[in-house]
């Protein structure tokens, strides 16, 4: 299997090279060559197979000859090491739980299927690696987890001072070992373009190996598709057309359900549902895609104005608008909305989501008003425990705190703070 460049001016290259390198050096994203569909049978027969066998026959020909299967085999099996609930809420409305792993947010999945693939590269790679992410949130958490004490990989974690939740900050801060984590000084955008800056800055690469662990890299992004076939799994009635809500920000997580789609799971509609950083949404309506500045909300993780995997979703529809627009829905939703909606779920169906499952649920239901026939599924992003301060006063309770939470609260945060770019450079060139 090989990796195309989507600006067209690099060479291909293969998993391991793709997933090392993070971008292309005409940096561009990298995308699969070629998708070759998995047979009727896979998914008519889906219930007579493992998590991990799923994934496996998912994942397999992106990886290609880059890790022989009994390997990727184990990797896929500790990797999926938890439970990935659909509960049902209301008729036609189900929540697909991705909150259940060592982090308590989606991105355990993909750090942790990266983390291990780099373990075994790097078992023929004497060079060190560094990953260098920036972080909304939950990211950062995921990709320290998932690559604490990981040999020959040094993290470095980039977040805006002030704007993560605690719970998040100690995610980040307390690891140690390889994993390093820098406080800026700014917003999110503001870490994005560090960590740009640095992947183009010759006298950085020229003396390391950079990579990204955000869902631009391969790695990363394309574990995420195991997720919409689990759901599919997990459905008593698969007989109704369904449609997948997605809280988006960097729109990796939506994408890679597409990816599953074109491997031939049935889906009729993916609903891109997203803060009131609504470029996507925007562009479906006018056709013009314009980027913003990011504006800060409780929904934090998708606090993005330039999302980076857009152009992989434009790219599966040929930069068509219109096949785009019959495959993809979108919609944007206030604080105000989604508190609602939050208190809402609690209230009449006793179910608590996060304000990140919030918002897909609002993206869901816009759509089911119109679409009556459909089986819904929003994805529940991040366990609402991550978010006390806002969701705690809405349902005039207390969460209880899961174990690996209370363990991270107890840790002291070590961060350094920094300003600039060039605080960042001098770091890592010294
Ligand atoms: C990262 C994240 C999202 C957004 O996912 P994308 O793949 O960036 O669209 C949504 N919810 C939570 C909790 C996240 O951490």
């Amino acid at each position: 299997m090989y990796y195309k460049s989507l600006n067209g001016k690099a060479t291909e290259v293969n998993f391991k090279v793709a997933a090392i390198k993070g971008l292309a050096e005409d940096k561009g994203l990298y995308f699969p060559k070629k998708i070759t569909p998995l047979p009727d049978s896979f998914f008519k027969n889906i219930n007579q197979f493992s998590n991990s066998e799923i994934a496996f026959k998912l994942i397999a020909q992106f990886v290609g000859d880059c890790i022989p299967s009994p390997i990727l085999k184990q990797i896929i099996e500790e990797t999926l090491s938890f439970d990935f609930p659909l509960i049902n809420i209301e008729p036609n409305v189900a929540a697909l739980e991705l909150y259940h792993g060592p982090t308590m947010a989606f991105k355990d999945v993909g750090a942790r299927f990266m983390a291990r693939c780099f373990s075994y590269f790097n078992k023929s790679n004497p060079n060190k690696v560094t990953v260098l992410v920036a972080t909304s949130g939950d990211t950062g958490g995921a990709v320290a987890n998932g690559f604490l004490g990981v040999k020959g990989v040094d993290v470095i974690i980039l977040y805006p001072k002030g704007k993560v939740s605690d719970i998040q900050e100690k995610q980040l801060t307390t690891l140690g070992q390889n994993i390093t984590a820098f406080e800026v000084n700014g917003t999110f955008d503001d870490c994005q373009a560090m960590v740009k800056k640095a992947f183009l800055d010759k006298d950085i690469t020229s003396k390391k190996q950079l990579t990204s662990a955000n869902s631009i890299n391969i790695a990363r992004w394309l574990p995420q598709m195991f997720y919409f076939v689990f759901a599919f799994k997990q459905l008593a009635n698969k007989s109704k057309p369904i449609a997948f809500a997605v809280p988006s920000g960097n729109f990796g997580n939506i994408c890679a359900g597409m990816m599953a789609q074109k491997l031939g799971l049935p889906v009729k509609m993916f609903i891109a549902a997203t803060n009131v950083n609504a470029v996507v949404p925007n562009y479906l309506q006018t056709g013009i895609y314009t980027p913003k500045p990011s504006t800060q909300t409780i929904a934090n993780a998708m606090d993005v104005g330039d999302p980076s995997n857009f152009i992989r979703i434009q790219h599966l529809f040929d930069n068509n608008l219109v096949s785009l627009k019959e495959m993809l829905f979108s919609e944007s939703f206030t604080d105000e909305e989604t508190r609602t909606a939050l208190k809402y779920l609690k209230d009449t169906f006793n179910y608590l989501a996060d304000p990140h499952g919030a918002i897909g649920y609002l993206g869901l239901k816009s759509y089911l008003k119109t679409n009556t026939d459909c089986q819904g599924i929003f994805l529940e992003t991040a366990h609402p425990v991550k978010f006390l301060d806002v969701v705690e006063p809405l349902i005039q309770g207390k969460i209880e705190i899961p174990d690996q939470i209370k363990e991270v609260l107890t840790k002291e945060k070590s961060s350094e703070v920094i300003s600039t770019y060039a605080e960042l450079k001098s770091y890592l060139l010294s």
